[in-house]
């Protein structure tokens, strides 16, 4: 078998890897990237393409377990769902999510999304603007859509948490918001609209990103999957693949949903869960929606992607398993008939599923192994996976360098579950 030799070998070539690349490369590091099917598809490729600064508040929050069993007493319509599985290291997930869902948590959390979302946003602005990618990038905000007072009640309240933090925000009352969203139905009675959010194709970024750092000299392996690894001494000897061992001086395990099923070979309990969610991708509609938006009481989102629109939602803590569910994307088409004008018949492109990697407490985990001294961890960006990439790309390259990271990585350590 071939032994290659690598500076930094990066496991998973998805949003965070593909991030990671760019960073070290314009750091003057030698960069390889194996991926187990083809680079900048992963769980990106169809998701909803939001860029969202404002996203600051933690999946395990209070008050998200009652939401969500309440939400599965109405399987047809629920935005989210659940396995059932006996499985030890399920079992253990779900009780560390259940007890992350307090005040303290969300305190502890802020800070480091935060930052990484307001570091995100401007490398993607400046990204986009220097490489003159062309992806239907727009900074229009991301606009909640709300019908019912309570929702709205609660849209607002969490829209003041957020402003304290410096998150830009307006509050729209019926008029204000059908003058900013003519394509809002008529039944709509406001909205919240993040206005330093923004949105782009994710598939056509990706696989621009994926071309740059190409060019600036990442050798790729595609159809590679890690197999396992030689550790001694601490560190990681080798990569084992289907392409032969690789022997690099840094690892990133950028794996996603799939990352814990790599650390199992490194005897690494990574408490990173599948959460499957699926889009359906249309032609422009007549009456296009001109922000991407978020539909408040239903949880599905709504991008316009230039001559495309894409409705997206689910979250279903699922097996590593992407078949799509004709069922459950019917139910996102009905949501977003109930907010927005759609036409009595779409013409669909692609309906697609995809894995959100969760952590327990709904931060991501990123920094270098205690236990291994060249692997880094950048992975479990659950619903924020491409918001957060080029952050999480900018400090990895950091921690690679060994230089200060932009801001206090220590929350996101994955030492922090054991
Ligand atoms: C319906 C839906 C909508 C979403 N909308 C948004 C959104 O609007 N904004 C946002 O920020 N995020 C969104 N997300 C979340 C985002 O898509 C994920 O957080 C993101 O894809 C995670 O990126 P990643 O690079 O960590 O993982 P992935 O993109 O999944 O990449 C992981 C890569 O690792 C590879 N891999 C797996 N196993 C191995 C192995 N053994 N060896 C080598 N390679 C391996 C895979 O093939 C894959 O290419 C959404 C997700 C879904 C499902």
């Amino acid at each position: 078998m071939t032994t290659r030799k690598a500076d930094v070998l990066i496991i998973g070539g998805g949003s965070i890897g593909l991030s990671c690349a760019y960073y070290l490369l314009k750091l003057g590091r030698k960069v390889t990237i194996v991926d187990s099917k083809e680079v900048a598809k992963g769980s990106s490729a169809g998701n909803a393409g939001h860029i969202v600064p404002s996203h600051i508040i933690p999946l395990a929050a209070p008050g998200i377990v009652p939401t969500a069993l309440k939400w599965m007493l109405d399987p047809k319509n629920s935005p989210f769902g659940m396995k059932v599985s006996l499985d030890p290291k399920y079992i253990s997930w779900l009780l560390q999510f259940a007890l992350a869902c307090n005040e303290s948590n969300v305190q502890r959390a802020i800070p480091p999304l935060n930052s990484l979302g307001q570091l995100s946003a401007k490398n993607f602005a400046q990204m986009i603007a220097e490489e003159k990618f062309d992806c239907h990038y727009q900074e229009k905000g991301l606009l909640f859509l709300y019908k019912t007072e309570d929702a709205f009640a609660g849209g607002k309240h969490e829209a003041d948490l957020m402003q304290k933090h410096g998150i830009p925000v307006d509050v729209l009352d019926k008029a204000a918001l059908h003058q900013r969203e003519p394509a809002a139905r008529e039944d709509v009675i406001g909205g919240v609209h993040f206005t330093g959010d923004a949105h782009l194709n994710p598939a056509l970024f990706l696989k621009l990103l994926a071309d740059r750092v190409r060019a600036m000299g990442a050798e790729i392996f595609e159809n590679t999957p890690v197999t396992g690894f030689d550790v001694a001494d601490g560190k990681i000897r080798a990569v084992k693949t289907g392409a032969g061992d690789f022997e690099a001086d840094q690892i990133v395990l950028a794996a996603g949903a799939w990352t814990p099923a790599v650390a199992h070979d490194l005897r690494l309990n990574i408490p990173v869960q599948s959460a499957r969610g699926y889009s359906l991708t249309m032609s422009a509609t007549k009456v296009m929606p001109s922000h991407a938006l978020i539909l408040g009481e239903r949880r599905v989102a709504v991008s316009p992607l230039g001559n495309l629109l894409r409705l997206t939602g689910r979250l279903e803590l699922s097996n590593l398993d992407t078949t799509v569910s004709t069922k459950h994307i019917a139910g996102i088409e009905r949501a977003v008939r109930e907010y927005i004008h759609l036409d009595e018949k779409l013409d669909i492109h692609e309906t697609w599923a995809g894995l959100r990697p969760t952590t327990p407490d709904g931060m991501p985990i990123i920094g270098r192994s205690s236990r291994y001294r060249n692997l880094i961890f950048a992975t479990g960006h659950a619903m924020l996976g491409l918001s957060l990439g080029p952050g999480t790309g900018q400090v990895v390259a950091e921690i690679v360098q060994g230089a200060n990271p932009a801001f206090d990585l220590s929350p996101l350590r994955a030492e922090r579950f054991w």
